[in-house]
């Protein structure tokens, strides 16, 4: 069981020299817009309001960073996939992403949340391509699970994991930020891989 003795704020940050020193492993956590990103973050380091949580979709457009027990740095990428943008807006989005992905150089893992009840869009088929190309691991979560039966969400993974591909079917993790089902087991995974790292 995962002990948070702090989680602080630490900036927000547009481009690359605004980001803070890489001076610990750090946990990105990017998904689709209103996907639940923020109440996981918060469910993740039980505080309320760590991660500010959506009241207009799309809204969050900067990457922000905090620390977790002085020790893990967690990354909050803008959401993708607001419909009601222009393409520009978009496209300094998907930028912002991929610059991220591409020269984050303390960046240990990805956690890719998806919405249980929803087929993976486009937007997060070219994500899971750059994550297969820049080979950074990743972890898929599937939030919302509270609002399917049980069998429902074993059914929903199975197809999900299919249409993400191999990559995928080794760890996907069922999540509910409301019941906080999944929180243990997504920290087991990020423990196990940062202390993987350690150890080379
Ligand atoms: P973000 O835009 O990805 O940061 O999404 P938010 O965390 O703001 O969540 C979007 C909406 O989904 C809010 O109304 C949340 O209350 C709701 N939500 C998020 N996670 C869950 C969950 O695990 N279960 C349920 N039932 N609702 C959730």
């Amino acid at each position: 069981m995962m002990k948070i003795t702090s989680a602080e704020f630490i900036k927000s940050a547009v481009w690359l020299p605004q980001y803070p020193p890489a001076i610990m492993p750090e946990i990105a956590f990017i998904g689709r817009s209103n996907v639940g990103k923020s109440s996981l973050m918060n469910a993740l380091v039980g505080r309320k309001q760590l991660a500010k949580t959506s009241q207009t979709p799309g809204r969050t457009q900067l990457v922000n960073f905090f620390t977790v027990n002085d020790s893990i740095s967690f990354v909050d990428l803008p959401g993708y996939g607001f419909a009601k943008v222009s393409r520009s807006v978009k496209k300094d989005w998907g930028d912002m992403i991929e610059t991220y992905l591409r020269e984050r150089k303390n960046l240990a893992m990805v956690v890719f949340i998806l919405d249980i009840r929803r087929d993976p869009s486009n937007d997060d088929l070219s994500l899971r391509d750059w994550l297969e190309y820049y080979r950074i691991p990743f972890t898929a979560v599937l939030t919302k699970s509270d609002k399917l039966s049980n069998n429902q969400a074993i059914g929903r993974k199975k197809i999900i994991e299919k249409l993400l591909g191999a990559n995928a079917q080794k760890k996907t993790i069922l999540f509910s930020a409301k019941t906080k089902k999944g929180r243990e087991d997504l920290w087991e995974i990020i423990e196990n891989h940062l202390s993987s790292l350690q150890s080379h």
